[in-house]
């Protein structure tokens, strides 16, 4: 029996684990100093209420032969018809601010257990001979996937010369490519005219965009929330969405991902595919998650997630206001939770986010772990309490 040996090829472990690990031992070296953690992306507030009354309506249903469910149903690769209609709303309203002709269509809709499932999900689409491209830094997880199946992968640098959102030139090279709208770890978010770039690249070449739109809800004015407000982009795109940010479901679990019905490649619809993909090794997202999912996009849903998201922006706000104060550089936290911010001279990302840890007692995350494009960078949450982030700020100051 042989073993996949391409998870040779890995890091030794998840950047976040590892991050966790040396918080841990300075969190034993030090058992009397309160670690604040602005590093990973997990969210802090509870579940809305309109959320939680549906989820609770949802396991009483379960709870009684009447109205108990099994699997969910086929038809819609298990995606009940509550939570499509929901979504395709909700494309709908994106689709009317932006004032684009789109609509997105049941069948194209795939729910899932989250974003991460999907990307990883997606990659049984393409031959393993396809060249990847991806951005410079970029969410570590796109890279370890693409290993895990030995794929080439080519990269394209975000750095502050292009604001953090690189575009493709003659010499770019990827056959799937990956964009991160608004972007982890940057808090960069493509114009209309930048997408358009990338669609008009990936159809000249038959190439395909896995678009993480994971963090849409954040987007403030006139920037796109979805590829599919790029023409063209049905027809080259794949976007990738989730309601772990949107609206505090990192511990419920629901996502989903549309995938056009015009995308083929070698005459085959991806599509077509995805579904026989998904039927096969995919047995949905429970009832349960999809009902509080459905809630969060109904009006009151919305209002009520809007609020918890302002909560986060307020935090984004203080983290910014602090850097300002320090002089640090930085960018992002206007249509992002994520603040990335330049190291002070004589600083390695790693060496920063290590003095951030044992002299203030803040978790940060080190640019390089996303990437060579990363290094001399750090990258900040505002997911944490707003308490906490104050501290956070106050104890930066006291070091700076
Ligand atoms: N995509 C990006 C860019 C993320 O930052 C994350 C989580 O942090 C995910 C996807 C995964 O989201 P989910 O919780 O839906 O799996």
């Amino acid at each position: 029996m042989k073993i996949n040996s391409n998870f040779l090829n890995l890091h030794e472990s998840y950047l976040f684990v590892k991050i966790e690990a040396m918080a841990a031992e300075c969190q034993k070296n030090h058992p009397e100093r309160r670690l604040i953690k602005l590093s990973i992306g997990d969210v802090t507030r509870p579940l809305a209420p309109t959320v939680v009354k549906a989820m609770k309506k949802a396991v009483e249903e379960l709870a009684s032969e009447e109205t108990f469910h099994g699997y969910a149903p086929d038809k819609f690769c298990y995606g009940y018809d509550f939570l499509l209609e929901a979504i395709g709303r909700h494309y709908q309203k994106i689709f009317l601010s932006a004032g684009v002709k789109e609509q997105i269509e049941t069948e194209e809709i795939f729910v899932s257990d989250g974003a991460k499932s999907d990307l990883g999900s997606l990659l049984d689409l393409f031959s393993k001979d396809n060249t990847v491209l991806l951005p410079d830094p970029v969410y570590p997880a796109y890279f370890d996937a693409n290993v895990m199946d030995g794929r080439k992968i080519v990269f394209v640098s975000a750095s502050e010369e292009n604001g953090f959102l690189p575009l493709p030139s003659a010499k770019t090279q990827g056959e799937l490519i990956y964009l991160c709208s608004p972007n982890n770890p940057t808090g960069a978010v493509y114009s209309r005219e930048q997408l358009k770039t990338w669609v008009d690249f990936a159809r000249a070449r038959g190439a395909v965009i896995l678009f993480d739109a994971a963090y849409e809800a954040f987007v403030k004015g006139e920037k796109p929330r979805s590829i599919f407000e790029i023409e063209g982009a049905r027809e080259c795109a794949i976007e990738i969405c989730s309601f772990s940010k949107t609206a505090g479901f990192t511990g419920v679990r629901c996502g989903y991902t549309v995938v056009p019905k015009e995308l083929r490649r070698e005459g085959v619809s991806l599509n077509a595919l995805f579904r026989r993909r998904q039927t096969t090794k995919f047995n949905g997202a429970s009832y349960i998650a999809q009902r509080g999912a459905a809630a969060a996009l109904s009006e009151q849903g919305a209002r009520e997630t809007a609020l918890c998201r302002a909560y986060y922006e307020n935090n984004a706000k203080i983290i910014m206001a602090g850097l300002k104060n320090l002089g640090f550089w930085f960018t992002g936290g206007e249509n992002s939770p994520y603040i990335w911010g330049k190291c002070p001279k004589g600083f390695t990302s790693m060496s920063f986010f290590r003095c951030l840890l044992e002299e203030a007692g803040v978790i940060t995350t080190p640019g390089c772990g996303f990437g060579q494009g990363g290094e001399g960078y750090f990258r900040l949450t505002s997911f944490a309490k707003t308490a906490d982030t104050i501290e956070a700020v106050e104890r930066l100051k006291a070091l700076f």
